[in-house]
Protein backbone atom coordinates (compact mmCIF):
# COMPACT_ATOMS: atom_id res chain seq x y z
CA UNK A 1 0.00 0.00 0.00
CA UNK A 2 1.61 3.13 -1.14
CA UNK A 3 0.20 7.09 0.19
CA UNK A 4 -1.78 8.91 -2.31
CA UNK A 5 -0.06 11.49 -3.95
CA UNK A 6 -2.45 14.29 -3.32
CA UNK A 7 -1.19 14.82 0.25
CA UNK A 8 -3.88 12.91 2.16
CA UNK A 9 -3.24 10.83 4.77
CA UNK A 10 -5.52 8.10 4.04
CA UNK A 11 -3.65 4.62 2.20
CA UNK A 12 -3.97 4.00 -1.27
CA UNK A 13 -5.16 0.60 -1.33
CA UNK A 14 -4.54 -2.03 -3.58
CA UNK A 15 -8.59 -3.51 -5.31
CA UNK A 16 -9.12 -6.33 -7.01
CA UNK A 17 -12.66 -6.56 -8.08
CA UNK A 18 -14.02 -9.88 -9.37
CA UNK A 19 -17.09 -9.43 -12.29
CA UNK A 20 -16.98 -6.98 -14.62
CA UNK A 21 -20.17 -6.70 -15.46
CA UNK A 22 -22.59 -4.13 -14.19
CA UNK A 23 -21.86 -3.58 -10.82
CA UNK A 24 -18.53 -4.57 -10.96
CA UNK A 25 -17.65 -2.24 -13.44
CA UNK A 26 -19.39 0.31 -11.79
CA UNK A 27 -17.39 -0.25 -8.35
CA UNK A 28 -13.97 -0.04 -10.20
CA UNK A 29 -15.05 3.71 -11.63
CA UNK A 30 -15.88 4.90 -7.64
CA UNK A 31 -12.47 3.47 -6.44
CA UNK A 32 -10.79 4.87 -9.11
CA UNK A 33 -12.19 8.25 -8.60
CA UNK A 34 -11.33 7.76 -4.72
CA UNK A 35 -7.51 6.92 -6.13
CA UNK A 36 -6.92 3.52 -5.37
CA UNK A 37 -5.43 1.10 -7.76
CA UNK A 38 -8.38 -1.26 -9.12
CA UNK A 39 -7.56 -4.56 -11.06
CA UNK A 40 -10.83 -5.45 -13.14
CA UNK A 41 -10.82 -9.37 -13.27
CA UNK A 42 -13.77 -10.37 -15.87
CA UNK A 43 -14.33 -14.34 -16.76
CA UNK A 44 -15.73 -13.42 -20.30
CA UNK A 45 -14.44 -11.40 -22.88
CA UNK A 46 -14.55 -7.47 -23.21
CA UNK A 47 -18.10 -7.01 -23.85
CA UNK A 48 -17.47 -3.71 -26.09
CA UNK A 49 -16.37 -6.94 -28.74
CA UNK A 50 -19.36 -8.96 -27.66
CA UNK A 51 -22.89 -7.81 -29.72
CA UNK A 52 -24.94 -9.68 -27.81
CA UNK A 53 -24.85 -11.19 -24.33
CA UNK A 54 -26.66 -14.29 -25.30
CA UNK A 55 -29.12 -16.08 -22.95
CA UNK A 56 -29.53 -12.20 -20.68
CA UNK A 57 -31.99 -10.13 -20.26
CA UNK A 58 -31.39 -7.26 -23.24
CA UNK A 59 -32.70 -4.07 -21.59
CA UNK A 60 -33.45 -3.02 -17.78
CA UNK A 61 -35.06 -0.52 -16.34
CA UNK A 62 -33.05 2.21 -14.73
CA UNK A 63 -34.41 3.62 -11.25
CA UNK A 64 -33.73 6.22 -9.16
CA UNK A 65 -31.15 3.91 -6.73
CA UNK A 66 -29.26 3.28 -10.15
CA UNK A 67 -29.73 6.37 -11.34
CA UNK A 68 -28.71 8.40 -8.02
CA UNK A 69 -25.43 6.52 -8.11
CA UNK A 70 -24.46 7.10 -11.74
CA UNK A 71 -24.64 10.51 -11.00
CA UNK A 72 -21.57 10.34 -8.56
CA UNK A 73 -19.53 8.68 -11.45
CA UNK A 74 -20.93 11.40 -13.98
CA UNK A 75 -22.74 9.57 -16.03
CA UNK A 76 -26.64 9.74 -15.34
CA UNK A 77 -26.90 13.16 -16.95
CA UNK A 78 -25.98 11.25 -20.14
CA UNK A 79 -28.09 7.73 -19.66
CA UNK A 80 -31.21 9.72 -18.94
CA UNK A 81 -31.04 12.36 -21.29
CA UNK A 82 -29.66 11.19 -24.13
CA UNK A 83 -29.69 7.28 -24.36
CA UNK A 84 -32.43 6.01 -22.15
CA UNK A 85 -36.01 5.68 -23.25
CA UNK A 86 -38.39 7.09 -20.26
CA UNK A 87 -41.08 4.46 -19.71
CA UNK A 88 -43.58 6.66 -16.76
CA UNK A 89 -46.36 3.96 -16.89
CA UNK A 90 -47.59 0.30 -17.16
CA UNK A 91 -49.40 -0.57 -20.39
CA UNK A 92 -51.30 -3.30 -19.94
CA UNK A 93 -52.71 -5.31 -22.53
CA UNK A 94 -56.20 -7.13 -22.37
CA UNK A 95 -57.08 -10.22 -23.87
CA UNK A 96 -58.76 -8.80 -26.39
CA UNK A 97 -56.04 -6.56 -27.35
CA UNK A 98 -57.23 -3.45 -25.87
CA UNK A 99 -54.99 -1.63 -23.75
CA UNK A 100 -54.71 1.02 -20.86
CA UNK A 101 -52.35 2.99 -19.23
CA UNK A 102 -51.62 3.14 -15.14
CA UNK A 103 -49.04 6.05 -14.63
CA UNK A 104 -46.03 5.18 -12.56
CA UNK A 105 -46.85 8.85 -10.98
CA UNK A 106 -49.13 10.97 -12.43
CA UNK A 107 -48.38 13.84 -10.91
CA UNK A 108 -45.00 14.19 -11.34
CA UNK A 109 -44.20 12.15 -14.15
CA UNK A 110 -41.36 10.37 -12.84
CA UNK A 111 -40.20 7.39 -14.94
CA UNK A 112 -38.04 4.65 -15.31
CA UNK A 113 -35.67 4.30 -17.90
CA UNK A 114 -35.29 1.49 -20.41
CA UNK A 115 -31.36 0.75 -21.43
CA UNK A 116 -29.60 -1.88 -22.68
CA UNK A 117 -27.08 -3.86 -20.94
CA UNK A 118 -24.51 -3.85 -23.33
CA UNK A 119 -24.45 -0.35 -24.05
CA UNK A 120 -24.45 0.57 -20.44
CA UNK A 121 -22.11 -2.14 -19.93
CA UNK A 122 -19.76 -1.06 -22.12
CA UNK A 123 -20.06 2.49 -21.13
CA UNK A 124 -18.83 1.62 -17.68
CA UNK A 125 -16.10 -0.13 -19.03
CA UNK A 126 -15.12 2.68 -21.45
CA UNK A 127 -15.10 5.26 -18.69
CA UNK A 128 -12.73 3.12 -16.19
CA UNK A 129 -10.49 3.60 -19.79
CA UNK A 130 -10.20 7.31 -18.52
CA UNK A 131 -8.34 6.03 -15.03
CA UNK A 132 -4.70 5.47 -15.70
CA UNK A 133 -5.05 3.58 -12.03
CA UNK A 134 -8.05 0.85 -13.52
CA UNK A 135 -6.38 -2.21 -15.11
CA UNK A 136 -9.31 -4.88 -17.13
CA UNK A 137 -8.23 -8.26 -17.22
CA UNK A 138 -10.65 -10.03 -19.61
CA UNK A 139 -11.01 -14.01 -20.49
CA UNK A 140 -10.09 -14.66 -16.48
CA UNK A 141 -11.84 -16.76 -14.00
CA UNK A 142 -11.97 -16.86 -10.47
CA UNK A 143 -10.57 -20.46 -9.64
CA UNK A 144 -9.39 -20.13 -6.16
CA UNK A 145 -9.75 -17.93 -3.61
CA UNK A 146 -7.99 -17.35 0.03
CA UNK A 147 -9.89 -15.02 1.38
CA UNK A 148 -8.05 -14.13 4.65
CA UNK A 149 -4.71 -13.43 3.12
CA UNK A 150 -6.73 -11.52 0.25
CA UNK A 151 -4.83 -13.88 -2.83
CA UNK A 152 -6.90 -14.97 -5.47
CA UNK A 153 -6.03 -17.41 -8.66
CA UNK A 154 -7.46 -16.74 -11.79
CA UNK A 155 -7.46 -19.71 -15.18
CA UNK A 156 -6.68 -17.45 -18.36
CA UNK A 157 -9.34 -19.47 -20.32
CA UNK A 158 -8.11 -17.86 -23.66
CA UNK A 159 -4.40 -19.66 -23.12
CA UNK A 160 -5.45 -22.32 -19.91
CA UNK A 161 -2.32 -20.67 -18.47
CA UNK A 162 -3.17 -19.87 -14.20
CA UNK A 163 -2.26 -16.32 -12.42
CA UNK A 164 -2.04 -15.58 -8.59
CA UNK A 165 -2.86 -12.16 -7.35
CA UNK A 166 -2.73 -10.46 -3.67
CA UNK A 167 -4.80 -7.36 -3.05
CA UNK A 168 -5.77 -5.48 0.12
CA UNK A 169 -9.27 -5.50 -0.97
CA UNK A 170 -11.68 -7.94 -3.20
CA UNK A 171 -14.65 -7.07 -4.27
CA UNK A 172 -16.87 -10.03 -4.95
CA UNK A 173 -19.09 -8.43 -8.28
CA UNK A 174 -18.94 -11.81 -10.10
CA UNK A 175 -23.24 -12.27 -9.94
CA UNK A 176 -25.56 -14.65 -8.92
CA UNK A 177 -23.28 -17.78 -8.84
CA UNK A 178 -20.81 -16.05 -7.72
CA UNK A 179 -17.34 -18.12 -6.55
CA UNK A 180 -16.13 -15.26 -4.13
CA UNK A 181 -19.34 -16.01 -1.63
CA UNK A 182 -18.65 -19.71 -2.97
CA UNK A 183 -15.05 -19.54 -1.11
CA UNK A 184 -17.40 -17.52 1.94
CA UNK A 185 -19.11 -20.42 2.24
CA UNK A 186 -16.79 -21.78 4.52
CA UNK A 187 -16.31 -18.99 6.95
CA UNK A 188 -17.89 -19.59 10.17
CA UNK A 189 -21.52 -17.89 11.01
CA UNK A 190 -21.71 -17.07 6.92
CA UNK A 191 -25.38 -17.50 6.05
CA UNK A 192 -26.45 -18.56 2.76
CA UNK A 193 -29.63 -19.32 1.33
CA UNK A 194 -31.00 -19.74 -2.05
CA UNK A 195 -34.11 -20.22 -4.18
CA UNK A 196 -35.36 -21.08 -7.73
CA UNK A 197 -38.62 -19.89 -8.27
CA UNK A 198 -41.17 -22.62 -10.03
CA UNK A 199 -41.04 -19.89 -13.31
CA UNK A 200 -38.69 -19.34 -16.17
CA UNK A 201 -38.25 -16.59 -18.59
CA UNK A 202 -37.64 -16.58 -22.39
CA UNK A 203 -36.84 -13.68 -24.45
CA UNK A 204 -38.77 -12.51 -27.64
CA UNK A 205 -38.90 -9.45 -29.66
CA UNK A 206 -40.86 -6.93 -31.47
CA UNK A 207 -39.18 -5.68 -34.34
CA UNK A 208 -39.44 -1.79 -35.40
CA UNK A 209 -41.72 -1.46 -38.20
CA UNK A 210 -41.22 -1.08 -42.11
CA UNK A 211 -40.24 2.51 -41.11
CA UNK A 212 -37.71 1.69 -38.66
CA UNK A 213 -40.35 3.00 -35.83
CA UNK A 214 -41.53 1.67 -32.76
CA UNK A 215 -44.96 -0.82 -33.04
CA UNK A 216 -46.61 -0.02 -30.00
CA UNK A 217 -46.36 3.23 -27.84
CA UNK A 218 -42.81 3.61 -26.66
CA UNK A 219 -42.67 5.51 -23.65
CA UNK A 220 -44.24 2.37 -21.70
CA UNK A 221 -43.23 -0.98 -19.83
CA UNK A 222 -46.23 -2.98 -21.59
CA UNK A 223 -47.42 -6.02 -19.41
CA UNK A 224 -49.78 -9.05 -20.71
CA UNK A 225 -51.29 -9.77 -17.16
CA UNK A 226 -52.65 -13.13 -17.48
CA UNK A 227 -52.87 -14.72 -13.52
CA UNK A 228 -50.50 -17.28 -13.17
CA UNK A 229 -47.96 -16.04 -16.19
CA UNK A 230 -47.45 -12.83 -18.03
CA UNK A 231 -45.32 -11.76 -21.01
CA UNK A 232 -43.36 -7.93 -20.69
CA UNK A 233 -41.89 -5.78 -23.07
CA UNK A 234 -39.43 -2.96 -22.90
CA UNK A 235 -38.05 -0.50 -25.57
CA UNK A 236 -35.04 -0.60 -27.16
CA UNK A 237 -33.43 2.46 -28.54
CA UNK A 238 -33.40 0.52 -32.73
CA UNK A 239 -37.20 0.84 -31.91
CA UNK A 240 -37.44 -2.99 -30.96
CA UNK A 241 -38.42 -4.55 -27.85
CA UNK A 242 -37.50 -6.92 -25.85
CA UNK A 243 -40.04 -8.87 -25.14
CA UNK A 244 -40.05 -11.45 -21.77
CA UNK A 245 -42.41 -14.19 -21.22
CA UNK A 246 -42.52 -15.41 -17.85
CA UNK A 247 -44.34 -18.63 -16.68
CA UNK A 248 -44.00 -22.06 -14.96
CA UNK A 249 -41.74 -24.54 -16.58
CA UNK A 250 -43.82 -26.71 -17.00
CA UNK A 251 -45.80 -24.57 -18.89
CA UNK A 252 -42.94 -23.87 -21.47
CA UNK A 253 -42.44 -27.66 -21.54
CA UNK A 254 -45.98 -28.38 -22.31
CA UNK A 255 -45.50 -26.18 -25.76
CA UNK A 256 -43.78 -28.71 -27.50
CA UNK A 257 -44.98 -28.29 -31.24
CA UNK A 258 -45.64 -25.12 -33.34
CA UNK A 259 -49.22 -25.77 -33.41
CA UNK A 260 -49.26 -25.47 -29.42
CA UNK A 261 -47.37 -22.73 -29.24
CA UNK A 262 -49.36 -20.35 -32.08
CA UNK A 263 -52.39 -21.89 -30.20
CA UNK A 264 -51.28 -20.69 -27.23
CA UNK A 265 -50.59 -17.08 -28.30
CA UNK A 266 -53.98 -17.14 -30.00
CA UNK A 267 -56.01 -17.84 -26.56
CA UNK A 268 -53.82 -15.39 -24.25
CA UNK A 269 -51.64 -12.86 -26.06
CA UNK A 270 -53.51 -12.18 -29.35
CA UNK A 271 -52.54 -8.80 -30.20
CA UNK A 272 -48.59 -10.09 -30.17
CA UNK A 273 -48.98 -12.30 -32.64
CA UNK A 274 -48.59 -9.24 -35.17
CA UNK A 275 -45.92 -7.17 -33.77
CA UNK A 276 -43.78 -10.22 -33.19
CA UNK A 277 -44.57 -12.04 -36.82
CA UNK A 278 -45.53 -15.48 -36.45
CA UNK A 279 -41.84 -16.78 -38.35
CA UNK A 280 -40.49 -14.82 -35.96
CA UNK A 281 -42.47 -16.39 -32.58
CA UNK A 282 -41.35 -19.64 -33.79
CA UNK A 283 -37.97 -19.19 -34.15
CA UNK A 284 -37.36 -16.88 -31.39
CA UNK A 285 -39.23 -19.65 -28.95
CA UNK A 286 -38.25 -22.46 -30.58
CA UNK A 287 -34.76 -21.20 -30.85
CA UNK A 288 -34.03 -20.65 -27.10
CA UNK A 289 -34.48 -22.03 -23.91
CA UNK A 290 -36.46 -20.81 -20.83
CA UNK A 291 -33.86 -19.61 -18.19
CA UNK A 292 -34.29 -19.88 -14.08
CA UNK A 293 -34.97 -17.29 -11.86
CA UNK A 294 -33.05 -17.34 -8.90
CA UNK A 295 -33.56 -15.26 -5.31
CA UNK A 296 -29.74 -15.55 -2.90
CA UNK A 297 -29.94 -13.90 0.36
CA UNK A 298 -26.32 -14.09 2.29
CA UNK A 299 -24.70 -12.32 5.04
CA UNK A 300 -22.26 -10.85 6.43
CA UNK A 301 -21.13 -9.24 3.05
CA UNK A 302 -17.29 -9.03 4.39
CA UNK A 303 -14.81 -11.19 5.55
CA UNK A 304 -12.58 -9.13 8.21
CA UNK A 305 -11.50 -5.96 6.17
CA UNK A 306 -10.38 -8.04 3.35
CA UNK A 307 -13.29 -9.16 0.80
CA UNK A 308 -16.58 -7.75 0.19
CA UNK A 309 -19.49 -9.02 -2.16
CA UNK A 310 -21.64 -6.72 -4.17
CA UNK A 311 -24.66 -6.46 -6.54
CA UNK A 312 -26.12 -10.15 -7.35
CA UNK A 313 -23.15 -11.76 -5.39
CA UNK A 314 -24.44 -10.48 -2.32
CA UNK A 315 -28.39 -11.03 -2.97
CA UNK A 316 -29.23 -12.00 -6.65
CA UNK A 317 -33.43 -11.10 -6.64
CA UNK A 318 -35.79 -11.92 -8.86
CA UNK A 319 -36.31 -9.26 -11.56
CA UNK A 320 -39.79 -8.49 -11.06
CA UNK A 321 -39.35 -5.40 -9.05
CA UNK A 322 -36.66 -4.16 -11.96
CA UNK A 323 -33.99 -3.71 -8.95
CA UNK A 324 -31.70 -5.92 -9.23
CA UNK A 325 -29.00 -3.95 -10.72
CA UNK A 326 -30.06 -0.74 -9.43
CA UNK A 327 -29.25 -2.53 -6.24
CA UNK A 328 -26.22 -3.66 -6.99
CA UNK A 329 -25.49 0.09 -8.14
CA UNK A 330 -27.07 1.55 -5.20
CA UNK A 331 -24.01 -0.83 -3.39
CA UNK A 332 -21.46 1.10 -5.24
CA UNK A 333 -22.78 4.05 -4.09
CA UNK A 334 -22.98 2.73 -0.40
CA UNK A 335 -19.87 1.93 -0.03
CA UNK A 336 -18.23 4.82 -1.26
CA UNK A 337 -20.22 7.13 1.13
CA UNK A 338 -19.15 4.36 4.35
CA UNK A 339 -15.39 4.97 2.37
CA UNK A 340 -15.65 8.95 2.72
CA UNK A 341 -16.69 8.69 6.59
CA UNK A 342 -14.64 6.65 7.40
CA UNK A 343 -11.32 7.71 5.65
CA UNK A 344 -10.91 4.40 3.64
CA UNK A 345 -10.35 2.30 6.68
CA UNK A 346 -11.58 -1.13 5.63
CA UNK A 347 -12.00 -2.18 9.16
CA UNK A 348 -14.57 0.25 9.58
CA UNK A 349 -16.27 0.37 6.14
CA UNK A 350 -16.32 -3.49 5.50
CA UNK A 351 -18.68 -4.56 8.78
CA UNK A 352 -20.55 -1.15 8.63
CA UNK A 353 -21.59 -1.80 5.10
CA UNK A 354 -22.42 -5.74 5.81
CA UNK A 355 -24.49 -4.22 8.88
CA UNK A 356 -26.33 -1.73 7.11
CA UNK A 357 -26.70 -3.28 3.98
CA UNK A 358 -28.67 -6.29 4.25
CA UNK A 359 -32.34 -5.70 5.46
CA UNK A 360 -32.57 -3.33 2.80
CA UNK A 361 -31.54 -5.71 0.42
CA UNK A 362 -33.86 -8.63 2.36
CA UNK A 363 -36.76 -6.66 1.98
CA UNK A 364 -36.17 -5.85 -2.04
CA UNK A 365 -35.51 -9.71 -2.77
CA UNK A 366 -39.41 -10.08 -0.75
CA UNK A 367 -41.23 -7.10 -2.64
CA UNK A 368 -39.29 -8.32 -5.75
CA UNK A 369 -41.00 -11.86 -5.27
CA UNK A 370 -44.04 -10.20 -4.60
CA UNK A 371 -44.47 -7.95 -7.22
CA UNK A 372 -44.36 -11.27 -9.67
CA UNK A 373 -48.04 -11.87 -8.22
CA UNK A 374 -48.64 -8.22 -8.75
CA UNK A 375 -47.42 -7.60 -12.39
CA UNK A 376 -49.13 -10.99 -13.74
CA UNK A 377 -52.39 -10.70 -11.52
CA UNK A 378 -53.34 -8.05 -8.92
CA UNK A 379 -52.47 -5.71 -11.99
CA UNK A 380 -55.82 -6.31 -13.43
CA UNK A 381 -58.21 -5.90 -10.11
CA UNK A 382 -60.47 -3.06 -10.03
CA UNK A 383 -58.45 -0.65 -7.41
CA UNK A 384 -55.96 -0.61 -11.17
CA UNK A 385 -58.49 0.42 -12.77
CA UNK A 386 -59.53 3.49 -10.98
CA UNK A 387 -55.67 4.18 -11.43
CA UNK A 388 -57.30 4.01 -15.31
CA UNK A 389 -59.94 6.35 -15.26
CA UNK A 390 -57.39 9.00 -13.50
CA UNK A 391 -55.04 8.37 -16.14
CA UNK A 392 -57.80 9.23 -19.05
CA UNK A 393 -58.63 12.39 -17.36
P1 LIG B 1 -23.76 -9.85 -13.34
O1 LIG B 1 -24.46 -8.94 -14.29
O2 LIG B 1 -24.17 -11.28 -13.32
O3 LIG B 1 -22.20 -9.75 -13.63
C1 LIG B 1 -21.30 -10.61 -13.00
C2 LIG B 1 -20.04 -10.68 -13.86
O4 LIG B 1 -19.10 -11.53 -13.20
C3 LIG B 1 -20.32 -11.32 -15.22
O5 LIG B 1 -19.79 -10.47 -16.22
C4 LIG B 1 -19.61 -12.65 -15.15
O6 LIG B 1 -19.08 -13.07 -16.39
C5 LIG B 1 -18.51 -12.38 -14.14
N1 LIG B 1 -18.07 -13.60 -13.45
C6 LIG B 1 -18.85 -14.60 -12.98
N2 LIG B 1 -18.10 -15.56 -12.41
C7 LIG B 1 -16.81 -15.14 -12.52
C8 LIG B 1 -15.57 -15.71 -12.14
N3 LIG B 1 -15.49 -16.91 -11.52
N4 LIG B 1 -14.43 -15.03 -12.42
C9 LIG B 1 -14.48 -13.81 -13.04
N5 LIG B 1 -15.64 -13.23 -13.43
C10 LIG B 1 -16.80 -13.89 -13.18
N6 LIG B 1 -32.31 -5.33 -12.76
C11 LIG B 1 -32.78 -4.06 -12.76
O7 LIG B 1 -32.33 -3.24 -11.96
N7 LIG B 1 -33.75 -3.68 -13.62
C12 LIG B 1 -34.32 -4.53 -14.51
O8 LIG B 1 -35.21 -4.15 -15.28
C13 LIG B 1 -33.86 -5.88 -14.52
N8 LIG B 1 -34.38 -6.80 -15.37
C14 LIG B 1 -33.94 -8.08 -15.35
C15 LIG B 1 -34.54 -9.00 -16.20
C16 LIG B 1 -34.14 -10.32 -16.19
C17 LIG B 1 -34.82 -11.31 -17.08
C18 LIG B 1 -33.08 -10.71 -15.32
C19 LIG B 1 -32.62 -12.15 -15.29
C20 LIG B 1 -32.48 -9.80 -14.48
C21 LIG B 1 -32.90 -8.47 -14.48
N9 LIG B 1 -32.33 -7.52 -13.63
C22 LIG B 1 -32.81 -6.24 -13.61
C23 LIG B 1 -31.26 -7.90 -12.68
C24 LIG B 1 -29.88 -7.56 -13.24
O9 LIG B 1 -29.68 -8.23 -14.46
C25 LIG B 1 -28.82 -7.97 -12.24
O10 LIG B 1 -29.16 -7.55 -10.95
C26 LIG B 1 -27.47 -7.36 -12.63
O11 LIG B 1 -27.04 -7.88 -13.86
C27 LIG B 1 -26.44 -7.65 -11.53
O12 LIG B 1 -25.21 -7.18 -11.93
P2 LIG B 1 -23.86 -7.83 -11.36
O13 LIG B 1 -22.76 -7.08 -12.00
O14 LIG B 1 -23.96 -7.91 -9.89
O15 LIG B 1 -23.90 -9.33 -11.86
Amino acid sequence: MANLQNGSSKKRLDVVVVGGGLVGSLEALYLAKRGHRVRLYEFREDIRKTPEVRGRSINLALSIRGRTALRDVGLEKHIVESYGIPMYGRRIHRLDGSTYNIPYDANTKQGIYSVGRTYLNSLLLQESESYDNVERFFHHKLIEANLHKGSLTFLKTNTNETVSVTADLIIGADGAYSSVRKAMLKEPLFDFSQKYIEHGYLELCIPADENGGFQMPPNFLHIWPRGEFMMIALPNQDCSWTVTLFMPFIKFKNLDTEEKLLDFFEAYFPDSISLIGRKKLLEDFFGGKPSPLVAIKCRPYNVDNKVLLIGDAAHAVVPFYGQGMNAGFEDCWLLDKLMQKHNDDLSKVLPEFSDTRWEDTFAISDLALYNYVEMRDLVTRPTYLIRKALDDL
